[in-house]
């Protein structure tokens, strides 16, 4: 296999691999690239968009919050819809956002290659990367940016059931096939409340069961009369862009470089609160007829025929499906494609890797973007509205330092340009 590089591109031996074609990888490309960096970029893009969230799905973040960043500012979601000719939606379907983020891939990383990376070995001053065909690659920067899957959180009391029995929230795409079941739906976050009401409204018997209680964001019938009275006067002026956690939070997160300089412990407690549990508003409508058990603990689940029967701390209940949308914790260690030495070495904070200021980790040259980097930067980088910060501080890394051995420059970029193989043992 053959991949070219343009030679605009290829300017010294400062050479970027990023891992992943999601908003977080594709925006690193689109900076880096801007700037003359060279770069490969790997992965299927938006595959977690397009295999792993509900058909039907409407993204919670805002319009001017989903842009994915790109330094020129010219791909942005309203340049997609013009180009598509297609009407701007009240809420943004999450079809609509994986066609936005092909065409953000074409227009950035034409040559984007889709082979997964399954190994990062660190060499003695760069990185050898094995694809998934056994090809090597070899870069001097290695940005992980893979995302959320692989690191699903399942509570310990499903340990043991099967999987048609019990599934996480991302092992599925299509509510159809629950049709005429009873599934109980366990949590109480955006992802939780939007899955019952599309399992609802495609027939599903369901039921939402969760530790707190429902949280709706920016539901006015919580604000004191005092922030009331402020809204009414000051309307809009009062939200931030991106709407990642309650006022007036929500404003310091939209500066991930001040909540770097916070204490970790200060920065712990910030995220905690930042990245509760909650719902959108505009969803609780469609749940109105979706029965709620909240303030539950779940003591036991167990394969009951062929369904599940769930011990709960005020009742016995059974159903033939679990849904769990208990989200994700990011755990270095389940990030198996870094070798082990690598892994390591990466000094971490609470399973996430510490990060200093241009995202990169203990281990020279690894860089961390997305939902691992939010111990070290805050909320925001949970979001896509996180990206472009992510991607200009990595490519103030990438320009800054100067190449670490002129004479081992990696062999992908001391070939001719344009006869660049697959083939890339470093010598
Ligand atoms: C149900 C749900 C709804 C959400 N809705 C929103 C929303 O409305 N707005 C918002 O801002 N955020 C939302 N999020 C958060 C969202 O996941 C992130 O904002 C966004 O996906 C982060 O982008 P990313 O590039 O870090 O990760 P991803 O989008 O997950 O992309 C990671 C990429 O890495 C690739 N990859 C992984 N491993 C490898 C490998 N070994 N080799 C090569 N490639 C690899 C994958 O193929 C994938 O394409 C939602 C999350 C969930 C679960």
């Amino acid at each position: 296999m053959n991949i070219a590089v343009d030679p605009a591109h290829v300017r010294d031996n400062s050479a970027v691999a990023i891992i992943g074609a999601g908003p977080y990888g594709l925006a690193a490309a689109a900076h880096l690239r801007a700037a003359n960096v060279p770069i490969r970029i790997f992965g299927d893009a938006l595959s977690f968009w397009r295999g792993n969230m509900p058909a039907g799905m409407k993204l919670r973040s805002p319009w001017v919050a989903t842009h994915i960043a790109d330094p020129r500012g010219r791909h942005t979601l309203d340049d997609y819809y013009r180009q598509a000719k297609m009407e701007i939606p009240k809420l943004l379907p999450v079809e609509n956002f994986i066609g936005y983020g092909m065409w953000f891939q074409h227009q950035v990383a034409p040559d984007l290659d889709t082979r997964a990376v399954i190994r990062v070995e660190a060499l003695d001053d760069c990185f050898r990367l094995v694809l998934e065909d056994g090809d090597t690659f070899i870069a001097q920067r290695v940005v992980m940016a893979t995302g959320l899957l692989g690191h699903e959180y399942r509570p310990a009391q499903f340990d043991g059931l099967p999987r048609a029995l019990v599934s996480h929230s991302c092992e599925h795409t299509d509510a159809e096939r629950y049709r005429g079941k009873r599934v109980a739906v366990i949590g109480r976050g955006q992802s939780a409340c939007e899955s019952a009401a599309l399992l609802h409204e495609a027939g599903a018997d369901v039921e939402i069961i969760c530790r707190g209680n429902l949280v709706w964001n920016a539901d006015p019938g919580q604000r004191s009369s005092l922030r009331k009275a402020v809204r009414g006067m000051l309307g809009n002026m009062l939200i931030p862009p991106s709407q990642v956690g309650p006022f007036p939070h929500n404003w310091v997160n939209e500066a991930p470089g001040i909540i770097q300089h916070f204490s970790q412990q200060t920065r712990d407690r910030w995220n905690e609160l930042n990245l509760r549990a909650t719902a959108i508003l505009w969803l609780r409508p469609r749940l109105q007829h979706v029965p709620v058990d909240q303030g539950r603990t779940i003591l036991a689940a167990r394969k009951d025929g062929e369904g599940v029967s769930l011990t709960l701390d005020n009742a016995t209940k059974r159903f033939d499906h679990v849904l769990l949308a208990t989200g994700y914790r990011i755990d270095v260690d389940k990030m198996n494609l870094l070798a082990p030495n690598v892994r390591a070495k990466i000094v971490r904070h609470g399973g996430l890797p510490g990060l200093n200021g241009t995202f990169e980790s203990s281990v020279r040259g690894l860089h961390f973007a997305g939902a691992s980097a939010v111990a070290s930067f805050g909320p925001l980088l949970r979001f896509i509205a996180g990206a472009g910060f992510a991607a200009r501080r990595l490519t103030r890394a990438a320009l800054r330092e100067a190449p670490r051995s002129a004479d081992r420059r990696p062999q992908a970029f001391a070939e001719p340009v344009g006869s660049i193989t697959a083939k890339r043992e470093y010598p």
